[in-house]
């Protein structure tokens, strides 16, 4: 007989144990041979004084045991710092989060024939929710949208390799490319370097606007989507609307060795305790559980049996009898849905069955380009200039003179000054509103490379005269090109 398998399992918060304990016992009811180790995390954890809400014994028992099956965590207002979720994923790098949207049969949608059947691969630990925020001013705001080349290579070959292995068609890179030009465009840069190398699949680049909106309007075009987190988080949740809500959505987080599998929905406290929510989402999270650790047809029947449930209308919840216009009153509770999917185990639906796969295990993908210090050394880098921002009541009128006054027998020269990334000096005649914070950019004249002693000498001079500057960037040119970008109307 095989090992058993070891399996860290979430509770969770609200709806969490119950929609947990419903996957579980479908499980053990196909025979699957997990170790569950039981651990903690969310709010709880957060009560009991631990910011994280994630405790070392849980993070140990992931440590060993490499994949987690999870419950929602509720993410408290007014203690503990950060979301336990975002923590999790964070923790344990797991770069993809990989969130299937599939039409189901018995599951009556706007796009019911049309054929949806996509997956979106949402970059999980860059972009904005690297979570690096400061505020400038008392009113002022500022969220750092950190990407890196590493970390889009890793999730865009992650699509790539799971569309050659499901034997799909397409992969579009969705983002806003057009706008964050060194962010976004960088994440698309790495999509369009890649694509080539897997010639047998349509590579496309759409607008995330756009995706929104062909979403809405014909989703079934959509084979694979990837993109960056906030996008992929917006666009997934959009893309489960078309399938039946939340009850129904299913995710998976993968990294390098480690993997959390989870609904895509929250602990939806209102709920908790009373044996009423769809365990749906839940149920096929862990189905894609099963295929990470290659029990691949009990994933299967599973999958099958619960298309089955849901086809025969043996067993509907009550948001999918609120859906259809069903009797409430009589929708069937979380545990009688799942008894009803143990009663269907090795049963099909005769109409829009699971997907077959090629092969049944998603991939694991690493970087395939050079991140040594090595070919970093390589590269040219020279710095030219800083931009420096400032908390000020003054205008830009009045800065823009004292500044070039200040710069004064130093190697550099004020180029601008610009408003919320707008440029307001020298003076445009225009008259964007003033937030208090304004950036100045000062450049060596002819572009000329620019000494630390020197740029921290600039510094020390604006500071005399402004305190209220709040931070400093270099501005760089790696290669040839521009590191940083123009203010609007520059
Ligand atoms: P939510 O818990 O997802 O619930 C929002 C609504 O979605 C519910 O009221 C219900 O709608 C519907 N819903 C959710 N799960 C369902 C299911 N299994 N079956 C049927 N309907 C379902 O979102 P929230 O209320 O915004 O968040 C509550 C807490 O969960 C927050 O603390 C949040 O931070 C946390 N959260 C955790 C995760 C995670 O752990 N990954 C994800 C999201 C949110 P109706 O009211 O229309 O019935």
């Amino acid at each position: 007989m095989s090992q058993a398998h070891q399996v860290t399992v979430i509770p969770g918060d609200g709806v969490g144990p119950e929609v947990v304990r419903s996957a579980v016992r479908i499980i053990e009811a196909e025979g699957v041979r997990i170790d569950w180790e039981e651990a903690e995390a969310g709010l709880e954890v957060f009560k009991r004084g631990d910011t994280s809400g994630v405790p070392a014994a849980t993070r140990e028992s992931i440590e060993r045991t490499r994949v987690v099956l999870k419950g929602p965590l509720e993410t408290p207002v007014g203690f503990g710092e950060k979301s336990a979720n975002v923590t999790l994923r964070k923790l344990f790098e797991t770069y993809a989060n990989v969130r299937p949207a599939r039409e189901l049969a018995g599951v009556p949608t706007r796009y019911a024939g049309e054929g949806v059947d996509m997956i979106i691969v949402r970059e999980n630990v860059e972009d904005l929710y690297a979570g690096i925020e400061h505020m400038q001013t008392p009113d002022v705001g500022q969220c750092l949208k950190i990407i890196s080349r590493k970390g889009s290579e890793k999730v865009i070959r992650y699509a790539f390799e799971l569309a050659r292995r499901e034997g799909r068609q397409k992969v579009t890179c969705a983002t806003k490319a057009n706008i964050m030009k060194l962010t976004e465009g960088l994440f698309k840069g790495v999509f369009e370097e890649l694509a080539p190398e897997y010639p047998e699949i349509v590579a496309e680049h759409l607008i995330i606007d756009n995706v929104a909106h062909q979403l809405a309007k014909a989703p079934a075009q959509f084979d694979v989507i990837v993109t960056t987190n906030l996008n992929g988080d917006i666009i997934s949740d959009l893309a489960s609307g078309l399938v039946g809500g939340l009850g129904f959505a299913s995710s998976g987080n993968y990294g390098d060795g480690v993997a959390i599998f989870e609904a895509v929905h929250g602990s939806a406290p209102k709920y908790a305790g009373k044996d009423v929510i769809n365990p749906t989402a839940l149920i096929l999270s862990s189905v894609m559980m099963l295929r990470h650790l290659g029990e691949v047809k009990a994933a299967d029947r599973i999958e099958d049996a619960v298309l089955a449930t849901l086809e025969s209308g043996a067993a509907v919840t009550q948001d999918l009898a609120r859906q259809t216009g069903g009797d409430v009153e009589q929708a069937a509770s979380t545990s009688g849905f799942t008894d009803a999917v143990i009663a269907a185990l090795g049963h099909r639906p005769s109409r829009g069955g699971r997907r077959e796969r090629p092969t049944g295990s998603p991939p694991t993908a690493l970087p395939g380009w050079d991140y040594s210090p090595a070919h970093y050394a390589g590269i040219d880098r020279r710095t030219i200039g800083l931009d420096i921002f400032i908390a000020t009541e003054i205008g830009s009128d009045v800065l823009g003179p004292d500044l070039e006054r200040i710069a004064g027998g130093t190697p550099f020269e004020l180029e601008m000054i610009s408003s919320r990334g707008t440029k307001v000096y020298p003076p445009t005649g225009l008259s964007p509103d003033d937030v208090g914070l304004l950036r100045a950019r000062f450049v060596t004249r002819d572009r000329g490379v620019a000494v630390d002693a020197e740029l921290l000498e600039l510094q020390a001079r604006v500071a005399a005269q402004h305190p209220g500057w709040t931070h400093i960037e270099k501005l760089h040119i790696f290669a040839g090109h521009d590191g940083f970008t123009k203010a609007q109307g520059q």
